[in-house]
């Protein structure tokens, strides 16, 4: 498969160039060249797929040759290997459940697989790749996790000190061994801009190749297509039509979704749900985009005010405002009404939602299901990574699962870093 840069001003690249260089040289993202759906047959016999099966089929178009069929399922079979199950919350209503990796949010997959595809991809050469990452939270513990001990590759990733969540931050800095935190005086904005300004230097681009694991890296953004087609699976014999209502921050979740579609997946709506962060809400209204600088709320994974991906879903819809309109919707919530939507559905329900679902779950109430259809919100991470929030809102204690527990008598170790340069001072050392 070929990749060309939506900017439209750079060489197209094969899948395993897109993945070692994240962003094209021209600041764009990369796209499939093309994307052929599934036959029929797939949809028809979906039940008797594994998860392994499902994945590769619906992925290998996306790699081409460069990494064999059993290879290939090899890394599926390691990224695979925990469950997406659909919980049904009210009638007509469930959760897609994405919080049963190592790191309880719905990234470990992504990261996996990118982190699995990157080792294969440099397992015969000499030189190696840092991955250098931003983080607000979720992913840099699911980067850190899923390249852990991966040959070839080192891992550098910003946080911002002070603002993640206690459990964040041991997800980040008690790993060791090629994963390395850094502790940055200042907010998550302050991060991404070292981050990218690095990308741009070339006193470190001539000595390293560095690379993103954000989801603009096509390897952390494709599969979690998985996710749509694991749902449709299960939810296949009840025969509705399907709405997916997919927290967004960067969007990366929600136009894998879409690819999915495009693969023949059938679907009939997509909501993007947003917190007050709602560049894409206010699109959808005006048609006019006006990125805004982002704003803390308790959904976190979700401050974004500029979404990367949005670009691509444009491009998914041929850049025609009236065919995404048909088949997306987006709205934004504060976070009082994501506080009230925590408390209803436990309320009725005794299921503990995170900040992130919840908003999902308001997404299908704005939406309004009609007959014939099932909403499913996607719960993106465990309310376990949000505990003083989701116990302060219930009233509840949380257990502490088994994969948080082993983390929380290590000893954090990171590196306070001021400014850009002495991110640099530390690259190049
Ligand atoms: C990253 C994240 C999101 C947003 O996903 P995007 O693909 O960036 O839209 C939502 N919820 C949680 C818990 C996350 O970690």
């Amino acid at each position: 498969m070929q990749y060309y840069s939506l900017h439209n001003n750079a060489p197209n690249v094969s899948f395993s160039e897109a993945v070692i260089k994240g962003l094209a040289p021209d600041k764009g993202l990369y796209f499939p060249k093309s994307i052929t759906p599934l036959p029929q047959s797939f949809f028809d016999s979906i039940e008797n797929l594994s998860h392994v099966e499902i994945g590769y089929q619906t992925i290998k178009q996306f790699i081409g040759e460069e990494i064999p069929e059993k290879e290939l399922k090899d890394i599926l079979e390691d990224v695979l290997s925990f469950d997406f199950p659909v919980v049904d919350i009210e009638e007509n209503l469930g959760t897609l459940e994405l919080f049963h990796g190592p790191t309880m949010a719905f990234k470990d997959v992504g990261a996996r697989f990118m982190a699995r595809c990157l080792g294969y991809f440099n397992q015969n050469k000499e030189d190696k790749v840092t991955v250098l990452v931003a983080t607000s939270g979720d992913t840099g513990g699911a980067v850190a996790q899923g390249f852990l001990g991966v040959k070839g590759v080192d891992v550098v990733i910003l946080y911002p000190s002070g603002k993640v969540s206690d459990i964040q931050e041991r997800q980040l800095t008690t790993l060791g061994q090629n994963i390395t935190a850094l502790e940055v005086d200042g907010v998550f904005d302050d991060c991404q801009e070292m981050v990218k300004k690095a990308f741009l230097d070339q006193s470190i681009t001539d000595q390293m190749q560095l690379t993103s694991a954000n989801s603009i890296n096509i390897a952390r953004w494709l599969p979690q297509l998985f996710y749509f087609v694991f749902a449709y699976k299960q939810l296949k014999s009840k025969g509705k039509e399907i709405v997916f209502s997919v927290p967004s921050g960067n969007f990366g979740n929600i136009c894998a979704g879409i690819v999915a579609h495009k693969l023949g997946l059938p679907v009939k709506h997509f909501i993007a749900a947003t917190n007050i962060n709602d560049t894409v809400v206010r699109f959808m209204e005006t048609s006019q985009y006006d990125p805004k600088p982002s704003v803390s709320t308790i959904s976190n994974a979700m401050d974004v005010g500029n979404p990367s991906n949005f670009i691509r879903i444009q491009q998914l819809f041929d850049n025609n405002f009236q065919s995404l309109k048909n088949n997306f919707s987006a709205f934004s919530f504060d976070d009082k009404a994501t506080k009230e939507a925590m408390k209803k559905i436990y309320k009725q329900t005794q299921y503990v939602a995170d900040p992130h679902g919840a908003v999902g779950y308001l997404g299908l109430k704005s939406y309004g299901l009609k007959k014939g259809e099932y909403g499913v919100f996607l719960e993106t991470a465990h309310p376990v990574k949000f505990l003083d929030i989701v116990e302060e809102t219930l009233c509840i204690k949380i257990q502490i699962p088994e994969q948080i527990q082993k983390i929380m008598n290590k000893q954090k170790i990171r590196i306070k870093t001021k400014d850009y340069k002495e991110l640099k001072e530390f690259l190049l050392h």
